[in-house]
């Protein structure tokens, strides 16, 4: 239950009044996202920097009021919205700075990954992530919602592909994780949250059951919840947790930048689409497929298939009166990305 007056805590909190939107038309506004649920913010946040956010999520905290990190709004279970505090973390956080050659780039989290694959073309380099959503999604949601897409699976992903993340914890706490120092930064500011990190990787990686289940989900994609899979990939609490706060959907930490490696990008693509009388069918031809070594194939049910005949660009000859039971197969090729795997620093 939030209590009466939010702008009163958010305006004592150092925020200016145009920052702070309650008029029923703003919180209608950002009431739904890209999924099928809807809450009305009690009010919404136009942060400017990370100092904001920290302000915001401070003054939440202390009267109990729940903070939401809202940035494309693309997400498909309700991510992006909330009955309580909605902070627009989109608008003001778009700085991008290519590294390395392109081989590693640093960008603030409202920049699009459009936006920062546009900036890494040059160098023949691509983000690895690589959601369908990409014009519109953003790197906050990438991170948080650890999103991956039809051809990173699960090696070239956000939380692969991360090299740092600038944290604003729950306590307002800014932390650099790609600092040499960013370990003993956290013990020096944070000592129970270092410790507890180390406590639970111990633990973790102490039980052989753990271990099995751990590795045995986090090799498939659609793993969801947290990213326990850090206390067995990284040693250190600072590393551990950056890589946790990837796929924590915004509960951990508020992600002001992020740092990652890129993958290598296709210099020629081309997608084909493979339409057989069923579902079996299509299914008994995928070794033979997949032995040609496409990007990835993904499987169409005939639901699908009558989707994509509603687009303006549907193959002409895939008509929905024309069809019962078939299956298709999608099979992107990109020349110069197939097998290939991230190399990570
Ligand atoms: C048509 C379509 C296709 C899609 N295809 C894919 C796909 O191929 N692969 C895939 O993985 N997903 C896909 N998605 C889902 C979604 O687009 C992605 O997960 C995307 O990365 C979300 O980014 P966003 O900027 O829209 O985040 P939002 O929806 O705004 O937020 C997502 C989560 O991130 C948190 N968050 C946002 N910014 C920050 C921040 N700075 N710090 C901390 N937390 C933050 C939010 O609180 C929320 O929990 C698709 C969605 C659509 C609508």
């Amino acid at each position: 239950m939030v209590p009466p007056g939010p702008r009163g805590l958010l305006l004592a909190a150092g925020l200016s009044v145009d920052q702070v939107l309650d008029r029923p038309i703003d919180r209608a506004a950002r009431a739904s996202d890209a999924s099928h649920y809807r809450l009305t913010p009690a009010a919404v946040v136009i942060a400017r920097d990370a100092d904001d956010v920290a302000r915001t999520i401070t003054a939440c905290a202390a009267n109990s009021v729940g903070v939401t990190f809202r940035s494309g709004g693309t997400s498909l279970s309700g991510q992006g919205i909330t009955d309580q505090v909605l902070v627009d973390t989109r608008r003001h956080f778009r700085a991008i700075e290519v590294l390395e050659e392109g081989r590693a780039v640093r960008t603030q989290p409202g920049a699009t990954v459009r936006a920062v694959n546009a900036l890494l073309r040059p160098y023949g380099r691509r983000l690895g992530p690589d959601p369908a959503s990409e014009s519109a999604c953003t790197i906050g949601g990438v991170v948080a919602n650890n999103s991956s897409g039809m051809s990173c699976g699960t090696h070239a992903n956000a939380y692969r592909t991360l090299l740092a993340l600038n944290l604003v914890l729950p306590s307002g706490t800014r932390l650099d994780t790609g600092r040499p120092d960013a370990d003993d930064e956290l013990r020096r500011t944070e000592p129970a949250l270092h410790a507890g990190l180390l406590e639970l990787r111990d633990r973790v990686r102490e039980n052989a059951d753990s271990l099995r289940t751990i590795r045995r989900l986090f090799a498939i994609k659609n793993t969801m919840g947290y990213g326990v899979n850090a206390f067995l990939d990284h040693d250190q609490p600072a590393d551990i947790l950056a890589h946790l706060v990837v796929g924590s959907e915004g509960t951990l930490a508020f992600v002001a930048s992020a740092t990652f490696a890129t993958v290598p990008a296709p210099r020629f693509a081309s997608t084909g689409l493979l339409v057989l009388p069923s579902l079996a069918e299509a299914a008994a031809v995928l070794p033979e497929v997949a032995a040609t070594q496409p990007a990835s194939i993904e499987l169409m049910d005939t639901g699908s298939l009558m989707v994509a005949t509603r687009g303006e660009r549907a193959p002409a000859g895939l008509r929905a009166d024309t069809l019962a039971a078939q299956a298709a197969l999608l099979v992107p090729r990109q020349l110069g990305l197939c097998r290939n795997r991230v190399a990570l620093r």
